[in-house]
């Protein structure tokens, strides 16, 4: 996030409602950036009602977020119980056995100006490369898989400069860590259950009033009130646009264990026969879901899956969750901004969630008004920039269910033959025709991220770049096996990544 300047002075009263992470992200953002401005921020939850309790995997940009709220790693890491991130690892996806992990780094270097994957294309065609080949040419995956970590180098020119990093840590404690800084910097916190929404003639929200009877009038409302989305939906029935019939997975549950030894440094989600599970380790403990389609499962059988793969008792009763994957239509309308789950939710496989909430807050803040009256220009801007990136998210996540190859049960014989969006029917004729990926320069998922789960779901290009013709055989074969000897040994000179955690342990 950049460091945002509120051109005018403004006297703007915002009300968060919500207490989850996107609420206290929101309102640690927006009260260090909007210092000085005259802007008063108050944040009402409700602890009876409680938070979503899950989402604990993130993406590196949440790094940026930290960063420009001074946030000082090891201090975050300890008090969010913390573990570092190098990638996902996708079990059985393609087809049952297989195995890849989807890191923050590109695959190889360009040789001869041709994109490294083309490369890579001609010999695994040929037979020169095994299919789980790609992993030996990632240092972070190599790290992953050795179970080790470091911090990539800020020089360039260093091999170390070729890869980023994640966290995994407990929501809760994250949303503890963000309220005690947003409460430092002037947020008040209000405790209570919001019981009726009043609205003023020209159809903007008013007011909340909670059961006390308090009433709380604001300008802008931030509605992060989670799946309830309770005044972009409840009170203004903005709507709803259901993605279901591209991501059809619409339950989960959820219960933490014990850690099988040191934490890994990545995530894994293992697909099953009606969805799939997660496992994402913290320091602390481990956090396991099944996502699951209540079309195909049904919820005791759900959760008697999971419990049945855990390799230590559960801490806590199962969690069970209902969601529907889309969008709200429109996520700022009149004077309320949804943030969160009330915004929308495509389902945790990438863990995009927490980064779009990252967003949403950005864009705020970029387009935050600067008096109490609101330009319907602001939301029409904010509103086109969301759509565009829940788009381009949905489409990558359903890549993982379409491009699969496995036909042993009904819900992957129905994920792998059902319709897809035309942005995501192109992108993958693209692909396949000829290896292109340069569609995906902007958003959160870029060519790299494409790349690893097209080869490690087994679509291969059946053309590539010509140019990569030019190169010989035995030329590619030795630089292949020369990267997979540079990436193996960096990785090997890398700290256990229990090691580096030891240091990150909770200071009390
Ligand atoms: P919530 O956590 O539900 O918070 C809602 C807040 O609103 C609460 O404080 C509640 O008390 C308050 N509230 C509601 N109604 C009222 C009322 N009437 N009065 C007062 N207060 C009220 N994201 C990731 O990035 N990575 C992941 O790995 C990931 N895994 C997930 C797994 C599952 C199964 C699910 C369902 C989601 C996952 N997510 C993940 C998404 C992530 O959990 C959410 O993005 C994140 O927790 C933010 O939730 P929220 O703050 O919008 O909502």
């Amino acid at each position: 996030m950049k460091n945002h300047h509120i051109k005018k002075q403004s006297n703007v009263r915002v009300l968060i409602l919500g207490g989850g992470t996107a609420g206290w992200m929101a309102a640690a953002a927006l009260s260090a950036k909007l210092a000085g401005t005259g802007v008063s921020i108050r944040l009402v939850e409700s602890a009876e009602i409680g938070t979503v309790g899950v989402g604990e995997a993130t993406v590196p940009h949440i790094r940026h977020f930290n960063a420009s709220l001074g946030f000082d790693e090891a201090d975050f890491m300890s008090r969010t119980e913390a573990t570092f991130k190098l990638g996902i690892e996708f079990r059985d996806w393609g087809r049952k056995g297989d195995a890849y992990i989807h890191p923050f780094a590109a695959f190889g270097r360009e040789i001869g100006g041709v994109p490294f994957h083309h490369h890579w294309t001609r010999a695994r065609r040929a037979g020169r490369v095994p299919a789980d080949g790609l992993d030996a040419v990632s240092l972070p995956i190599q790290a992953a898989r050795m179970g080790r970590f470091g911090h990539p180098s800020p020089d360039p020119s260093s091999f170390f400069s070729t890869f980023s990093y994640a966290y995994q840590f407990d929501a809760g404690l994250y949303a503890g860590y963000l309220r005690a800084y947003a409460e430092a910097r002037g947020v008040v916190r209000t405790e209570g259950k919001v019981q009726d929404v009043s609205l003023r003639a020209d159809g903007h929200v008013e007011a909340v009033t909670l059961e006390s009877g308090e009433r709380l009038v604001a300008d802008l409302f931030v509605d992060c009130s989670g799946f309830r989305g309770l005044l972009i939906e409840g009170a203004l029935k903005t709507g709803y646009e259901d993605w279901t019939r591209y991501l059809p997975c619409d339950r989960a549950v959820a219960v933490p264990c014990a850690n099988d030894g040191p934490p890994a440094p990545y995530t894994r989600a293992t697909a099953r026969d009606a969805g799939w599970m997660w496992r994402i380790p913290l320091q602390h403990r481990a956090g396991n879901g099944h996502v699951y389609c209540s079309g195909f499962m049904d919820d005791d059988a759900a959760e008697q899956a999971l419990l049945a793969q855990l390799d230590h008792p559960p801490q806590a009763a199962p969690r069970r969750l209902r969601f529907t994957t889309g969008k709200r239509r429109r996520q700022w309308v009149g004077n309320v901004v949804a943030i969160g789950l009330s915004a929308g939710f495509l389902e945790p496989l990438e863990s995009t969630s927490i980064h779009l909430i990252q967003l949403g807050i950005g864009r705020l803040l970029d387009l935050f008004p600067t008096s109490a009256d609101m330009d319907p220009l602001d939301a029409a801007e904010f509103n086109r920039l969301m759509d565009l990136e829940y788009e381009r998210v949905r489409d990558f996540i359903i890549l993982h269910y379409v491009a699969t190859q496995r036909d042993d049960t009904p819900f992957w014989n129905h994920c792998r033959t059902m319709a897809i969006p035309d942005s995501l029917a192109t992108k993958m004729e693209l692909f396949k025709q000829r290896g292109i990926v340069t569609l995906y320069r902007d958003g959160m998922f870029l060519e790299p991220s494409w790349i690893a789960v097209y080869l490690g779901q087994n679509i291969l290009p059946t053309h590539v770049d010509p140019r990569a013709a030019l190169v010989s055989d035995a030329e590619i074969d030795r630089l292949i096996a020369m990267e997979a000897e540079h990436c193996r040994r960096a990785a090997s000179s890398m700290p256990a990544h229990g090691e580096i955690l030891s240091r990150y342990k909770v200071q009390v």
